[in-house]
């Protein structure tokens, strides 16, 4: 009978450890998310067909919010109208922090 309560209190001390370390892991790793990607990915076409050359739509947008592809018309299926307007009026009424904007092109 005392080898279970060992075995119980063994496993519960490891729970807490590992729980401990998750917990500690997930606050000093956390990476900040970009909220603004969610946004432009959003007003994608999001057929997540990669003839922009990017794996989806949702790395496509990372790519427009971060500057590094300013093309809009890499999108073959996206429409002015429908799509890049949108996306060039979010991304100037929400700037970087450095209050710097987003320049796209279609
Ligand atoms: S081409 Fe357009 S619809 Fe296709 S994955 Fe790229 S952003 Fe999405």
């Amino acid at each position: 009978m005392l080898y279970i309560l060992w075995a119980f209190l063994i496993l519960l001390g490891l729970g807490l450890l590992f729980g401990l370390g998750l917990a500690i892991a997930s606050t000093v790793l956390y990476v900040k998310e970009d909220k603004r990607v969610d946004e432009v990915a959003k007003m994608l076409p999001n057929y997540n067909c990669g003839s922009c050359g990017y794996a989806g739509c949702k790395e496509f947008a990372k790519a427009i919010v971060s500057g590094k592809d300013t093309n809009l018309r890499k999108c073959k299926p996206g429409k002015p109208e429908t799509n890049f307007i949108p996306i060039k009026q979010y991304l100037q009424e929400h700037p970087n922090d450095d209050n710097t904007k987003v320049n796209v092109t279609f």
